[in-house]
């Protein structure tokens, strides 16, 4: 996870080893998951159904949609600096468009034709007939009936005209396997690069599609189109390097020869000897050679890049797989930066990170220059754009940075291309995210204080101290935040981590510790109530199991934590399987099909979060809780995908655990806005660093050791939100009456129909309803909640206990009807027994907003199937060291039993 030069500190120092194959991971190797998409896509294309939509290449950053997110411009002539009149321009405009009308499916030999609307071409405005058929009069295109030619230039009929332009026209050997965003794709590349773009010192371009939508074929279109053709009929590239990893130079060779045949000389230089790599790049850059192409790895580029300075051995670079580019410190970057070569294509199939750092680099290297320099770039968007998406900004450094970002997105969509299949997400059930906060235990808070207080932590933040003694500082507080029992380990063994630490054993209740030597015996079960976290767990996977017959994956960072959960299901008997970093690969598929196994009795999967990345499809289970959050928002991304995906049926839940007030709401935070803490602890501390914010200053890490102990949620209290100041805190039920009027349409709707079927729908408020769709990181618009019976999640209501303390939720549509759980109505009743034991061992308890919901029935909705559903009541099971007898082996899930 530490890409990178300076601090090589490991994050988690047990951790497994197996990182997510992470979409930047940048090997191009086989990533089960981008297989599977591929193969979809590819699928949709020869099906014929693929439908594409734009995106950015930064998906969280920049968007497309503000303008310039369209493909095609009016021609312009090359050289000509006088303008069209308006009608040319139009007139070449629906020539252009018209021509994308028709496509044959790939591999087949019978087009389909697709009939350009006839009141189109009736159009006396923009006379299309006429113009379609001079070009089709022109080329004479040996193309089958129904395929237009592919026109990327034609010159205009000015007084230009006598100067020696030709038309350039995609060959028909290839315009004829073209899908329709093929050709956009074509066009957009070959306006690029041949300098055609409305913005000057535009000469490379970034091809991003999905993988499986044709990008080695819109490549290879362009590149034989410019080896063979120009604006002054002779050839406008007379040689090109593609660079690809090594893995792929052979693949590119015969891609090549599968689509042209022979007719490009070219030289690929795979498994070679030294010797052999040499004469091959003396052999294609002597300018005698007739080789015009030169496929060649990254590596081998690097160790011989020398031999490419001269500034006509090369006309057009293709770099694939090109987020490897994004760190622009790599010597192989750096080489083919040098490179004299201003038409350079980067193709690669993944969107980036959210880092704009990483985004700069790659699109400097395209244009250079085109942003300015980094310190340019840095002051100009990335600063403010950051700035902006703070839960903490003002409206004003909120309009700014949106103002920025929009202005960044029209610069770079001019050049960087990305399309994905638009109808891959509609195969997807609803999907709601909860972050849910929940409170420290007394315990927690005691070694939470004790550890900032320590002289260690206040020297961390008043000293220049090793950035590397600050991470193992929070690590050691995300543990605890987790269960005081990981601290108490790493205690016992005295390990280095022990620092702020010492003398805290006492502090643990004797109940949980053998006696005679002190080790962990977890008080027969009691130990689950020393973390708030997994109190809160444990009461919602007794609800899962004991009224539905979900299925549920549990991650965590930290093996010992899901050593934890492990005991949990242990002393719980609930069924469980667990991946880790130590699992192998042949046994991971096992588990997994198990999991997805509807004829078995399972329940739960562990799942580190550093071993169970790529491929893993758990569809089986539909909720899904991240215990602690990672220092990569793509990790927890990439952990929630793991059952939101094909397949899936149910409605999704994915649950956020965070401590209130602790450094995880603080990592949390900073997921949102910044790339996280990981970046901004490893950079090397120098002052224009600092000066930009973008290293944690001393008030920075003094605020990461601020324990907040009653705050509901920091996050939401540094929101300064307006949209719950009238009930900020604890109010009375008479408070509850619902607010009906002036509602938008948009915060009525309830999507995915999450509240209804929780049964609380009628009774929201409006901050407890999200507005429209906010992103991931818009908490400010998602729901909050400060009462449970609010959530639209009944399982959530029934285990929120005192624990919770505020929760946001986002729902998220999909286009699948979910087949709904089945819900026992069975629990509804509270077992007077169980009330009394509760009543007695909560008799110190003070109410408060989340403990209220206990004693309000809610109004379940009358209609439809949330009649079958147990909402009324908040059956709340006391898990003590009474309540061991509780969940009980069952043959079938769907089979529910009160044990008591
Ligand atoms: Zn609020």
């Amino acid at each position: 996870m530490f890409g990178g030069g300076g601090v090589s500190v490991r994050m988690e120092e047990e951790e497994d080893e197996v990182g997510w194959c992470s979409s930047d991971s940048g090997d191009g190797d086989g990533d089960d998951d981008i297989e599977e998409r591929k193969s979809q896509n590819v699928d949709a294309l020869l099906r014929g159904n693929l439908v594409v939509k734009r995106q950015s290449l930064l998906p969280r950053l920049l968007s497309v949609s503000q303008g310039a997110a369209v493909c095609r411009k009016p021609f312009k002539p090359p050289c000509s600096k006088s303008h069209a009149s308006a009608s040319a321009y139009n007139q070449d405009l629906t020539r252009k468009l018209s021509a994308r009308k028709r496509f044959v499916p790939w591999g087949s030999s019978s087009p389909i034709p697709i009939p350009i609307p006839r009141s189109a071409l009736d159009d006396s405005k923009f006379n299309v007939a006429v113009a379609v058929a001079d070009v089709a009069e022109e080329l004479k295109p040996s193309l089958p009936p129904g395929i237009d030619p592919l026109v990327l230039w034609h010159p205009q009929d000015s007084e230009d005209a006598n100067a020696n332009f030709t038309t350039i026209t995609v060959d028909p050997l290839l315009v004829r396997y073209l899908r329709p965003h093929q050709r956009e794709g074509v066009q957009f590349m070959f306006d690029c690069v041949s300098g055609l773009s409305t913005t000057p010192n535009i000469h490379g371009c970034i091809l991003a599609d999905d993988m499986g939508l044709g990008k080695t074929l819109q490549s290879i279109t362009l590149l034989y189109t410019l080896l063979s053709q120009g604006f002054d009929g002779k050839p406008m590239v007379r040689k090109a390097i593609i660079v690809t990893p090594t893995s792929l130079v052979s693949n590119w060779e015969a891609e090549i020869k599968k689509w042209v045949g022979e007719r490009v000389p070219l030289v690929a230089l795979c498994e070679s000897t030294r010797e052999d790599v040499i004469s091959g790049i003396d052999n294609f850059t002597s300018p005698k050679s007739n080789l015009q192409v030169l496929i060649v790895s990254y590596e081998t580029f690097r160790m011989h890049s020398s031999k490419f300075s001269s500034t006509d051995s090369c006309d057009l670079l293709i770099c694939d797989e090109a987020h490897r580019l994004k760190n622009d410190q790599t010597i192989t970057n750096r080489a083919l930066a040098a490179l004299p070569c201003k038409r350079r294509i980067l193709l690669s199939g993944t969107p980036l990170q959210n880092d704009l750092e990483e985004f700069f680099a790659m699109v400097n290297f395209t244009n250079p220059g085109i942003l300015g320099d980094i310190a340019h770039f840095r002051r100009y968007y990335e600063a403010p754009i950051i700035c902006g998406r703070e839960p903490a900004a003002t409206a004003e450094e909120k309009k700014l940075g949106a103002e920025q970002s929009a202005e960044l997105s029209v610069n770079v969509n001019r050049f960087i291309l990305r399309r994905t299949n638009a109808l891959l997400s509609n195969h997807l059930p609803p999907k709601i995210v909860e972050v849910v906060c929940c409170k420290l235990t007394p315990l927690q808070s005691e070694l939470y204080k004790h550890f900032i207080q320590s002289k260690n932590v206040k020297r961390a933040i008043t000293e220049e101290l090793k950035q590397s003694k600050i991470l193992a500082y929070i690590t050691a507080l995300k543990k605890l935040c987790n269960h005081p029992k990981l601290i108490y380990d790493t205690i016992r063994s005295g390990s280095p981590g022990t620092s702020g630490f010492e003398d805290c054993i006492r502090f643990f209740p004797p109940e949980m510790l053998s006696g005679r030597s002190g080790s962990w015996t977890g008080g027969h079960g009691a130990w689950v109530e020393l973390s708030g976290k997994m109190h809160v767990l444990a009461r919602l996977l007794a609800h899962l199991r004991q009224r539905t017959n979900d299925r549920i994956v549990l991650v965590s960072n930290y093996t010992q934590t899901l050593d934890l959960f492990a005991q949990l299901c242990r002393e719980r008997r609930y069924p469980h399987l667990r991946l880790d970093g130590s699992t192998s690969i042949s046994k991971r598929q096992k588990l997994v099909n198990c999991f997805n196994d509807p004829s078995k009795d399972e329940f739960v999967f562990l799942l580190s979060s550093k071993a169970g990345g790529c491929g893993l499809n758990l569809i089986g289970g539909n909720r899904l809780v991240l215990f602690d959050p990672d220092w990569n928002p793509a990790n927890d991304k990439q952990a929630a995908a793991r059952v939101w995906r094909d397949g899936q049926k149910k409605r999704v839940y994915i649950y956020r655990f965070l401590s209130a007030g602790t450094i995880e709401e603080k990592v949390y935070q900073r997921q949102m806005s910044k790339e996280g803490l990981q970046k901004v602890i490893q950079q090397e501390q120098t002052d224009s660093l600092v000066a930009q914010g973008n290293l944690l200053s001393t008030e920075n890490l003094r605020d990461l050791f601020t324990f907040h102990e009653n705050i509901k949620s920091e996050i939401h209290e540094n929101m300064q939100c307006s949209r719950c100041q009238t009930f900020d805190g604890p109010r009375s039920t008479e408070a509850q009456s619902t607010i009906t009027d002036s509602e938008s349409d948009e915060e009525t709707s309830d999507i995915g129909g999450f509240a209804e079927i929780a049964g609380c729908l009628q009774n929201l408020k409006r901050s407890e309803k999200q507005v429209g769709s906010p992103l991931e990181e818009d908490l400010g618009s998602w729901g909050h909640h400060f009462f449970p019976t609010s959530v639209p999640d009944a399982i959530l209501q029934a285990s929120a206990g005192d624990e919770v303390t505020f929760v946001f939720t986002n729902q998220v549509n999909g286009r699948l009807v979910p087949v709904e759980s089945i819900m026992s109505p069975k629990l509804q009743q509270k077992d007077p027994k169980k009330e009394l034991l509760k009543s007695k061992q909560n008799g110190k308890q003070k109410p408060t907003p989340f403990s209220l919901h206990n004693r309000l029935p809610l109004q379940s909705a009358s209609v439809g199937i949330t009649k079958n559903i147990s909402m009324n009541v908040a059956f709340k099971p006391q898990y003590s060291l009474v309540s061991k007898v509780l969940p009980q082996k069952r043959s079938c899930p769907a089979n529910i039993n009160d044990d008591n």
